[in-house]
């Protein structure tokens, strides 16, 4: 098989790279990738399935486009760059061991551009063994200078359209690498999103100690303060104000606009049962919790028993230790579907013991939702519904008490590449892409309405990303990347890098041919635009620059994983239609699921990775597409197991010797060679409507699994002595076609052996043949293929040794009675309607019971089956007869066929229209 695929791949080497023509275009593309380390078969999927439909429409006779590039801008290579530097065990475990890069090579890392010089040629050549369609002439990296200049030339029009400002807001920061961190500049806490706290503050002598809230209006409901008795907290100056937080909580306030100086320590448990008074008026004590996290906001909480679960269970086990019996809890908030006390009563629905049930989590968003949706303060705190009396509290809070806001994450443990922890930090003169402008986003659902994506129901998310995208700081200190063009102090960061690239790829190729420095903002604004300017260089070549982009633009599909609908899918969209007409705007994007290895989420830093190179040297390329293509739809997740592929490679082997042996037939075709044409006519239809809608693992099942039954049915069918007609060699060639977009390997060579011209990569797509059509065929070979195994599932339970075979045909009144009863809308009064004729009449309860037989059989058949049996029944008598040589061949015994009606064998009675009695005797 080695020697197949590189044979193989010498004569794809070129044969992907497609120019603008006569023919249809099809433009797809996907993800570049960020080449840090080694693909695994993870990757593979998101590269192959595009590949499949990249080959499909192009042996549909359309141009293809199918380009890669790689992603390289920020600091995560900087990061590895650093850690690889410092003998960091981790990471050169990670890249000695598991992407076995050999020990010169890694040597060269403590440069980022080597690792990224190295892993790009990795990936291009992984993906080229993989077989992708790649037109590899347009590849280039983020930092070249023509795709900076490209860059730049996006940025002027962001800038000048104000959809950037300049601000300060709470970022996800890190302060070990000094910038500002992304999704992908991550190791743990991905998903962490920035909340706004609010501060409450309570007095203790003379300082002040806050406590976060995300529900500031429960203020009224405090009943004490958690503090945690082993944790040491400090006192400090904060804007010159003293006060009590945990040591942690002080090194957060100092990111935020604050000015903290630690003036010195406080045990927890020296807070223990003191009293603070609250901001609006009284005292309460503080209380001891080993729940209270200091590395959680200020890292002290105020307790409202009434309405938060873990306040009133936390409690509960004080009091049942026999303290703090005085303290109860003060309901402030009525919710229509909770008692008094809502946090006692679904405390206590749900039996939970105590403050470590792990349920605990998932009570309190229920009832913080329920209070939210539905709950109303009491009259006595004004009598406002939640929705409204949180923001009115918080305001009044703010005005007239002190409080100030504390950002923090909601997911604990977000932590940089680098190894730091990442904080919330709130920058100035930071650079946002104003992705709140409503203006902007209903641009973007309108364009959005216009789409096709896959599978539908991603619209929602698409929607939702939408509706609750923030600002986004665009800009970083450090990295690699393109400096900001109105203010080169700042590089534009990934995610804001990589939005409108699908258009350089169009003219990638020919900008290798012209000096940077000649691609001014007007340069690209005519080949993109079509915008005029006196100043434009070698205009044949620009001109051919923007034949070329018009040819190809707009994109047809992105494909994407489903993790990126919340950042960069959703900002490609906003780039869109702020830089290009709407003639050029995407017209769709395929969502992909993830991938599991034995069950578990593959993850790199995890090791539980598989490598796709090794997965094609021990598998074969095609085992390896065909499983990651065809184990499931491309947007289910999908589970790799060695067992299963190696499965997959049996099944390769099995249709590549099939075919091998069936080009060898030159028998003269017959009656079950129209069977088989007409039955190939729709798995061709089937396939490609699977693959006109993405559906990869359905169009496998119609062309690989499909066609193989048919085959082995039509073997058996045939006379002894028999290797099949001549008919043979056409099916080959059209089942190695349909084939091809999924083994390409395996079809390619194949197709040689078939003795046909050229690749089989641009060979025509088959069509279906309407002349070949013979449904009448296909439903008595299905009748035949039935009552075959209806006999082997008698010969199964029955202890004798057959002699003879009997079939029982159903006679003309219960095929009369069938197709009454399959045609009939209302099946209730089906009976009153065929007993109107006297004959059926006669024949009594006969015909109730068969009609009541037959609407159970009518259930089971498949549709299809009934709708040609509606038209008109086969001639079962005729049928039997035709094939009693071929049963008797199967089972060795005589068979007889027999009407049913001229029986008077007692079985004979059971015989129904396409279910024949059978007697074995
Ligand atoms: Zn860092």
């Amino acid at each position: 098989m080695q020697q197949i695929e590189q044979e193989t791949l010498r004569l794809w080497e070129h044969a992907f790279e497609p120019n603008p023509g006569q023919r249809e275009k099809f433009y797809l593309n996907v993800a570049y990738p960020y080449p840090s380390g080694a693909m695994h078969v993870g990757h593979g999927r998101t590269y192959i399935a595009p590949d499949v439909i990249a080959r499909f429409q192009r042996m549909q006779g359309r141009t293809v486009l199918y380009p890669m590039a790689f992603h390289v801008t920020g600091a995560p290579v900087i990061g590895i760059s650093r850690r690889i530097a410092r003998n960091d065990p981790k990471a050169v475990a990670l890249y000695r061991d598991l992407y076995r890069v050999p020990p010169d090579v890694l040597a060269q890392f403590t440069d980022p551009l080597a690792i990224v010089r190295y892993f790009s040629d990795e990936y291009e050549r992984v993906m080229r063994a993989c077989g992708i369609s790649i037109d590899w002439r347009r590849r280039f990296t983020t930092v070249d200078p023509p795709y900076s200049r490209f860059i730049e030339w996006q940025w002027k029009h962001l800038g000048d359209e104000d959809h950037v400002i300049k601000g300060a807001h709470p970022v996800r920061y890190c302060p070990a690498c000094d910038n500002p961190v992304g999704d992908h500049d991550l190791l743990e806490g991905e998903k962490a999103e920035i909340l706004q706290f609010t501060l409450v503050m309570f007095r203790y002598h003379d300082a002040l100690i806050p406590t976060a809230t995300l529900r500031p209006e429960t203020i009224y409901g405090v009943t004490n303060l958690w503090v945690n008795p082993d944790t040491i907290y400090v006192r400090t100056l904060v804007d010159g104000m003293p006060w009590i937080v945990s040591r942690e909580a002080a090194r957060k306030l100092a990111l935020q606009d604050h000015t903290v100086e630690i003036t010195g320590e406080v045990a927890g448990q020296e807070l223990i049962d003191q009293l603070v008074s609250h901001p609006l008026c009284g005292e309460v004590p503080i209380l001891p919790a080993r729940f209270v996290e200091p590395d959680m906001a200020s890292g002290i909480v105020m307790s409202v028993p009434a309405h938060a679960p873990f306040d009133y269970i936390a409690l509960r086990d004080l009091q049942e230790e026999g303290s703090y019996a005085g303290i109860a809890p003060v309901p402030i908030i009525s919710v229509p579907a909770y008692g008094d006390v809502p946090a006692k009563d679904a405390v206590e629905r749900a039996r939970i013991e105590n403050q470590d049930d792990p349920r605990m989590e998932a009570l309190t968003q229920e009832v913080y939702s329920a209070e939210f949706a539905t709950g109303r303060l009491y009259e006595r705190y004004g009598g406002e519904p939640v929705r409204q009396a949180r923001d009115t509290v918080a305001a009044m809070m703010t005005a007239e008490y002190g409080s100030i806001p504390m950002y923090e994450f909601d997911t604990r443990s977000v932590v940089c590449r680098c190894g730091g922890q990442v904080f919330v930090r709130i920058l100035h003169d930071q650079w946002f892409l104003q992705y709140s402008d409503p203006a902007w986003k209903s641009q973007v659902i309108e364009h959005l309405d216009t789409m096709t994506l896959v599978p539908p129901e991603v619209r929602a998310e698409f929607e939702r990303t939408v509706d609750w995208l923030k600002d986004w700081a665009c800009t970083r200190k450090v990295g690699l990347g393109t400096r900001l063009p109105w203010d080169p102090a700042w590089l534009i960061e990934p995610l804001s890098d990589s939005t409108v690239y699908m258009a350089y790829y169009t003219i990638a190729h020919h900008l290798k041919t012209v000096s940077p420095d000649l691609l001014t903002p007007e340069v690209f604004d005519y080949i993109f635009l079509g915008k005029e300017s006196p100043s434009l260089p070698d205009r044949e070549t620009l001109d051919l620059m923007r034949r070329e982009f018009l040819f190809w633009y707009p994109y047809d599909f992105r494909f994407s994983a489903k993790d990126l609908i919340s950042n960069h899918l959703t900002f490609q969209l906003f780039h869109h239609v702020a830089i290009f007409p709407r003639s050029l705007l995407p017209r769709g994007m395929v969502v992909f699921g993830m991938g599991l290895l034995n069950g578990a989420k593959m993850s790199s830093s995890k090791g539980n990775v598989f490598l796709l190179e090794d997965a094609i040297q021990e598998f074969g390329a095609d085992t390896v597409r065909m499983f990651l293509v065809g184990s499931a739809e491309p947007w289910q997740d999908f589970d790799w197991r060695n067992e299963l592929v190696a499965s997959t490679r049996r099944q390769i082997d099995r249709f590549r010797s099939t075919i091998e042996e069936l080009r060898m037939a030159t028998g003269i075709p017959g009656d079950i060679d129209r069977w088989l044409a007409s039955r190939l006519q729709g798995h061709i239809e089937r396939m490609t409507g699977a693959l006109d809608r993405f559906q990869t693992r359905q169009a496998l099942q119609e062309a690989f699994f499909g066609i193989e039954s048919d085959i082995r049915w039509y073997r058996r069918r045939l006379p002894a002595g028999s290797a099949g007609s001549s008919y043979l060699r056409a099916l080959s060639s059209v089942w190695v076609r349909l084939l091809a977009p999924i083994i390409p390997f395996t079809c390619e060579h194949l197709w040689k052996s078939l003795g046909e011209d050229g690749l089989v990569s641009y060979a025509p797509w088959p069509v279906p043949d309407p002349s070949l059509d013979d449904a009448e065929r296909e439903l008595t070979e299905d009748l035949l293929a039935r009552t075959v195994e209806d006999i082997e599932s008698i010969l199964k339970i029955i202890p004798l040794t057959p002699s003879a075979i009997i079939i029982y045909t159903a006679p003309a009144w219960k095929r009369e009675i069938f197709v009454t009863v399959a045609a009939a809308d209302n099946k209730g009064t089906v009976v009153k309607e065929i007993m109107k004729d006297t004959g059926m009449r006669r024949r009594g309860k006969e015909v109730t019971d068969t009609v009541r037989q037959c609407t159970t059989l009518i259930h089971k058949l498949p549709p299809h089956i009934i709708s040609r049996l509606i038209q008109g029944m086969p001639d079962e008598e005729l049928l039997f007869l035709n094939a009693a040589g071929f049963l008797e061949k199967e089972f060795g015994v005589t068979v007889t066929v027999r009407d049913a009606g001229e029986s008077t064998h007692p079985k004979a009675v059971l015989a129904l229209p396409f279910k024949p009695a059978l007697v074995v005797e």
